[in-house]
């Protein structure tokens, strides 16, 4: 059996993994696909120390650093069911089970599409789904915000500071986000907030021009030329496959403690798929360290 078994190969796996071998302890990394969201990222300029890169140059040596040591690399390999008996279980979607003395969850999280013409084509061309990492790239532009929940008038908070103006198109006839982040919104003077705007499709032509929405009370198509979209419609944890062994918000995510750790014992969680509230590559990185000193100090005291 392996001492530390790492689900998931994003950089909260990668972090977690490297930390757990690091203590001459066996470790295993099993991930769908190797590298995770940061696989879809163009420009990385956040990651602190490193002024730029680009998603899959990070990838690379986060893979580089992790077959520095001794670490059982399963890539391509998807797990579909936890269980805890004498060891922890780990079913893959091959029908192998690993067997492990703890376990650390790290499978990360995808953000919801809207699922209209020009969204999949225009993705970091203009599309963006994350403020705090691709803000900086539409300083002085015209941007729109699709979402009208906590975090997407957060997100336009935040935008209207850099950007040149922000338009908010929310789907239902009220904002969701709480009042104190309407409040501040609706005090800025470069936010023009549409209700009732169900997106229909994203326009450009190497790059995004514009966003076309329906107006559901007058059930005219409008469109609005500008230069960068950020949706914000929902994180979903890839968490599903857990069933009912972990406990999890209510909107999936993994509830861990200081310690990474999870309710079920030799259970460890790290990074986008777990509570914590900010989803950073830095971010996950830290709480994949923390896993995995957690679940040492869990391997040495049973
Ligand atoms: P992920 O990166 O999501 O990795 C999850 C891993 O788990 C993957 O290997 C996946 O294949 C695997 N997995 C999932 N389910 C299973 C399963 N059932 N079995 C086995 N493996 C599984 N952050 C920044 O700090 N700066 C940026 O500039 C930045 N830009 C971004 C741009 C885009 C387009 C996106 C999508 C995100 C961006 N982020 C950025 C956010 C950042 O990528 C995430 O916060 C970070 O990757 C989270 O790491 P993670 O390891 O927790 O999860």
């Amino acid at each position: 059996p392996y001492d530390v078994l790492v689900v998931g190969g994003g950089p909260a796996g990668a972090s977690a993994a490297i930390y757990a071998a690091r203590k001459g302890i066996r470790t295993g990394i099993v991930a769908e696909r190797f590298g995770g969201q940061v696989m879809d990222t163009m420009g990385i300029e956040n990651f602190i120390s490193v002024k730029h890169t680009e998603g899959p140059k990070l990838v690379a040596s986060l893979e580089e650093h992790v077959k520095d040591y001794g670490i059982d690399v399963m890539n391509l390999q998807r797990a579909k069911r936890l269980e805890k008996k004498d060891l922890i279980e780990i079913e893959l979607e091959n029908g192998a089970v690993l067997k492990s003395k703890t376990v650390i969850l790290s499978t990360g999280a995808r953000w919801r599409n809207i699922g209209v013409p020009g969204e999949a084509e225009f993705k970091n061309k203009g599309v963006a789904y994350c403020p705090h990492c691709d803000g900086p790239l539409f300083e002085g532009k015209r941007v729109a915000v699709v979402g009208g929940g906590n975090s997407g008038v957060e997100a336009a908070i935040d935008l209207a500071g850099i950007v040149k103006h922000v338009t908010v198109l929310e789907y239902n006839a009220e904002l969701k986000a709480d009042a104190v982040l309407q409040d501040r919104l609706y005090s800025l003077p470069n936010v023009t907030v549409i209700k009732n705007a169900q997106t229909k499709e994203i326009t450009g032509t190497d790059k995004v021009n514009g966003i076309s929405y329906l107006d559901r009370e007058t059930e005219e198509v409008r469109h609005i030329e500008l230069e960068g979209i950020f949706v914000q419609i929902g994180l979903i944890p890839n968490t599903d496959w857990l069933g009912e062994t972990i406990e999890r918000t209510r909107f999936g995510e993994i509830i861990v403690d200081k310690h990474g750790a999870t309710n079920l014992p030799g259970v460890f969680a790290a990074g986008d798929c777990t509570d914590s509230p900010y989803k950073q590559i830095i971010i996950s990185m830290g709480s994949g360290a923390t896993a995995a000193l957690g679940a040492f100090d869990y391997m040495i005291r049973n």
